[in-house]
């Protein structure tokens, strides 16, 4: 293996950023890279894993990209989903406890995720503002907790739970979900302190040229007492969840369904009322939560209209 940024040699990295066809990547050294795209490659996002080959003055030409993980999606202006982020390894989802979710925002992200294939963990944050005895939501995450879901509370003023976030963090690649105003950017500042880490040598002066960055970046959160962790993040990428879900995709998303789904009487039964309906025998014998039963009724109602 020939040094990081030697001329001519082949070496894996990883992309942090893209402006048009100009890439910043960052070498196994956690260098960042300028990087220009081989003509026959198209559509790389953040976090695609690469294969760059050194050229003159520290720049690089990508030659290849590797098999992806996972790809996060987006619709285009157009309204056609688009990859903008690939090898997520989990999705944060964060909520508040002020302003508290309403009764089955939780569980559409949760659907929403089941559907890429990213693992969710599930972030309470705000929980300064909690009542002593934990409140509804406390009890509602003990139901997460129950279903297998990783749960994280948090409070950003003091700091609490931030270790425990960390070390979900550590050796992954998160991205951070939520509604707005629930403390994602309060975290995240958290997370990444360094205002120049966060920014980037690259990245710093391609924003002064003509792509504004509202694509999505791949920080790196290091620190001397833990292991890395990296953090996809954009604006765009933070309203992820809220797209459009089939019923299957609905069903799918609701992990305790699994045990239950293929033994309804009707093989096209849609757990309504249908006589012999595995589902809601489940319901009713207290294997399902009447609560998720009808948040999943709630989002399938939704997707009618
Ligand atoms: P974002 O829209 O999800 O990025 O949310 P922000 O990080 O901008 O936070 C929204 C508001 O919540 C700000 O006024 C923050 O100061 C406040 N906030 C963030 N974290 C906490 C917390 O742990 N407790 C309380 N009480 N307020 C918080
Ligand atoms: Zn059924």
């Amino acid at each position: 293996k020939l040094a990081a940024g030697e001329y001519g040699a082949e070496q894996p990295g990883r992309v942090v950023a893209h402006f048009g066809r100009t890439l910043e990547v960052r070498n196994s050294d956690n260098e960042p890279v300028r990087c220009h795209l081989r003509a026959n490659l198209d559509g790389l996002v953040t976090g695609d894993r690469v294969i760059w080959r050194a050229g003159q003055e520290g720049s690089g030409v990508v030659v290849a990209r590797e098999e992806r993980d996972s790809v996060l999606k987006r619709p285009d202006a157009r309204g056609q989903l688009k990859p903008v982020a690939a090898n997520i390894d989990q999705l944060l989802i964060v909520f508040a406890v002020e302003p508290a979710p309403h009764a089955n925002l939780i569980d559409r992200y949760l659907v929403a995720a089941e559907a890429t294939g990213i693992a969710p963990v599930l972030v309470l944050n705000k929980t300064d503002l909690l009542p002593e005895d934990g409140g509804e939501l406390g009890k509602l995450l003990e139901r997460y907790r129950d279903l297998g879901y990783p749960v994280v509370r948090t409070t950003t003023a003091t700091e609490t739970g931030l270790d425990e976030l960390r070390s979900q963090l550590e050796g992954r690649t998160s991205v951070f979900v939520g509604q707005s105003g629930v403390g994602k950017s309060s975290l995240i500042d958290l997370l990444l302190p360094d205002e120049t880490l966060r920014i980037g040598a690259l990245s710093e002066d391609s924003r002064k040229g003509t792509h504004t960055t509202t694509t999505a970046r791949l920080y790196t959160m290091s620190r001397a007492e833990v292991a890395d962790g990296d953090l996809i993040d954009s604006p765009g990428i933070r309203e992820f969840g809220l797209v459009h879900l089939n019923e299957q995709e609905v069903t799918d998303g609701f992990i305790e369904f699994h045990d239950y789904i293929g033994y309804c009487r009707f093989r096209d039964c849609r757990h309504r009322n249908e006589p012999g309906c595995a589902l809601l025998a489940a319901v009713e014998a207290g294997k399902i939560h009447p609560a998720r039963f009808a948040s999943y009724r709630r989002i399938l109602d939704s997707l009618d209209s």
